[in-house]
Parts: C-alpha cells; sequence; structure tokens
C-alpha cells in the first residue's frame, strides 16, 4: 500500500511524506443533457493525504457520487484539475487511467455488484486478472485478501449462499486485491443492518490502522463517526471540512451491540 511518491525515493523528509494523494483543484462538473446543463460539482478544493480516512455526507443530490467517480477516474472534471499521486489524470488517455485504477484503487459500492453463480474465491480473483501474475499467485492473494476481511473459511461458497454483510466483505476484498493505496466506498453499508454496518466499519477501522486511505460516502452521521474526517457536501460544494473530535472505535461500539447470525 505505497503511494507513488514513496516508490519514487527511498529516504522520504516528512514534508514528503505528507504530500497528499488526492488533490481536487478548482473543480467543476457539468452533466450535459441536451436541452438543459446539470452543474453538479461547483468549484470543489480537496486535499487528502497518505492514511487519511474521510467521511463524505450531504443530502441526495449534492454530488456526492460524482465526485467519488472522478475520484476513482471514472469520469473526468469539466474544468479543474485532479491529481492522484501528483499525477493530473485528467490528461491521461483510457488505457492509463484504466492501468492506475486497478493498480491504485479499490472500489466498494452499495450493492455489492458480485457475480451470483461463482465462489468468493474467483469474485475476489477476478481483478488480478488484469495485473501479471502466475495463477497460483492469483489464487494465493485473493485467499488472503479473503482471510483480511474474516472470510477465510468460506472461500469456496457461492456468493449467493452469503449473507449481506459476508457479500459486502467478499466486495472489500475484491477491492482489496490489488493492492491499492486508496479505498473509495460509496454507501457501503447503505443496504446493511446496524450492527453488520459498524462490523464492515470495523473492517475500515483495521485497514486505515494499516496505512490505507479511505474515502467514504455515507448519508448516516453514526457511520461517518468512524471516520477521522467528515466533509459535508451541498449543492455542488463543500459546506464543511472537520476533523472528527472523537472517532467511534468499531471494536467498542460492537461489545454494546446484539450479536446476529451473520
Ligand atoms: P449524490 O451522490 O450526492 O446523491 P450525485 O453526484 O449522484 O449526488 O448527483 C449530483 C447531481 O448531478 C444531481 O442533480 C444528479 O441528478 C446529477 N447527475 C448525477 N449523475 C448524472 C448523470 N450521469 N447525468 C446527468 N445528471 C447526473
Ligand atoms: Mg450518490
Amino acid at each position: 500500500m505505497q503511494t507513488a511518491i514513496q516508490d519514487e525515493s527511498t529516504v522520504l523528509a516528512p514534508e514528503e511524506a505528507a504530500l497528499p494523494v488526492i488533490r481536487i483543484e478548482a473543480v467543476h462538473k457539468y452533466y450535459d443533457l441536451g436541452e438543459t446543463k446539470v452543474h453538479a460539482l461547483r468549484g470543489i478544493d480537496l486535499e487528502i493525504k497518505p492514511g487519511e480516512f474521510v467521511a463524505i455526507m450531504g443530502s441526495s443530490g449534492s454530488g456526492k457520487s460524482t465526485l467519488m467517480n472522478m475520484l476513482g477516474c471514472l469520469d473526468k472534471p469539466s474544468t479543474g484539475r485532479y491529481l492522484l499521486d501528483g499525477i493530473d489524470v485528467s490528461q491521461l488517455d483510457k488505457k492509463s487511467l484504466a492501468n492506475i485504477r486497478n493498480r491504485k484503487l479499490g472500489f466498494v459500492f452499495q450493492g455489492f455488484n458480485l457475480l451470483a453463480r461463482t465462489t468468493a474465491l474467483e469474485n475476489v480473483e477476478l481483478p488480478t486478472l488484469y495485473a501479471r501474475l502466475g495463477k497460483d499467485e492469483r489464487l494465493e492473494r485473493a485467499r488472503k485478501a479473503l482471510e483480511m476481511v474474516g472470510l477465510g473459511e468460506r472461500v469456496e461458497h457461492f456468493t449467493s449462499q452469503l449473507s449481506g454483510g459476508q457479500q459486502q466483505r467478499v466486495a472489500i476484498a475484491r477491492a482489496l486485491v490489488n493492492r491499492p493505496s486508496i479505498l473509495l466506498a460509496d454507501e457501503p453499508t447503505g443496504n446493511l443492518d446496524s450492527r453488520t454496518s459498524v462490523e464492515i466499519m470495523q473492517i475500515f477501522q483495521d485497514l486505515n490502522q494499516q496505512g490505507l486511505t479511505i474515502v467514504l460516502v455515507t448519508h448516516e452521521p453514526d457511520i461517518a463517526h468512524f471516520a477521522k474526517r467528515i466533509v459535508v457536501f451541498r449543492d455542488g460544494k463543500i459546506r464543511k471540512d472537520e476533523w472528527v473530535e472523537r472517532q467511534s472505535q468499531a471494536a467498542e461500539v460492537l461489545l454494546n451491540m446484539p450479536a446476529t447470525d451473520d
């Protein structure tokens, strides 16, 4: 989980180590619908440093997913710049973008987007097909990723045989298998009950502790407080950007929640 910045030099000055992994400068995003234009992002500036855990909040339509799509290199700003690990991604062609996406970024969505009649292991192995690895190495990585999310015992289960929480964990393992430096999650707990949601947050906090940078979209304040920083969007602009004073600890919260069968 190293950044390109760290790859390029062996000895790091502290200020270098603290260079942002994500830097958004004066970004606007328009969706062109023929007759009308939707102005989805209206001048966004945002910096995220390595090891941060940021929750993005805001009501429906405020631009959260538009931002996430951009952070994930799935879409480009209409104007302004997006620097990922210091690289201006708006200058890159499709192939380089896909390459950056596979190497640096992991995605988790509200709907788990897993293949149904396929095992957990096969689902997690899928993104490694783009990496130039042998079959054994790919399976080994997929197994490790499933172990990291506590599903080491269920690698051969079909995803349709798993609970919602387990499916989301498979999706997280799939996002991690190429060892990204940033995890992007858009409403990952939106379809889960409250205990399962906190269990997912525990996984996120563990990963963040190990150095993974996380950007999480949620509309639930309780979930946002598992992050270290909360950024609030309104009408395509950032209205608030604050450090969380007392970050909720998922492990503690779980102690006081009734267990489920999951
Ligand atoms: P959020 O995720 O905060 O609910 P979105 O980023 O999805 O908000 O949407 C921001 C605005 O952009 C909304 O007005 C939405 O209708 C519009 N929008 C989002 N995606 C598209 C699209 N692909 N085409 C046209 N308009 C879009
Ligand atoms: Mg959205």
